[in-house]
């Protein structure tokens, strides 16, 4: 991989680290649990805690997503960014501008 392609999907990813770490931050507390003296009716308790479920999903993904951002740039400063960790090939641009945080080629992952 070129020096030039290097630096544009470390800055993808430092963009992506910083929007997935924000949205850790700010959604802290709408995973935190649903307060069973929070004084709302029967249904709207129902409501929040459905809410609370899909923003504990959406946390766990954002989680791992940032494991392996973490990784891409670590890889990234090693020169070992964009092949595959499997096969060692190297992975389509494609592929890494659809997801730079991607460690594996087409065929592995
Ligand atoms: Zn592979």
């Amino acid at each position: 991989m070129n020096p030039s392609d290097q630096k544009k999907y470390q800055k993808c990813l430092e963009d992506a680290l910083f929007e997935v770490e924000n949205y850790l931050k700010s959604s802290a507390d709408a995973a935190a649990a649903v307060e069973p003296d929070k004084g709302l009716g029967r249904l709207s308790r129902m409501e929040a805690m459905q809410d609370q479920q899909l923003v504990m999903e959406m946390r766990r993904r954002k989680k791992r997503q940032l494991a392996e951002i973490k990784a891409a740039i670590s890889r990234l400063e090693m020169g070992s960014y964009g092949t595959c960790i499997f096969c060692t090939k190297e992975i389509s641009a494609e592929r890494l501008e659809v997801s730079p945080e991607t460690q594996t080629c087409i065929s592995c992952g």
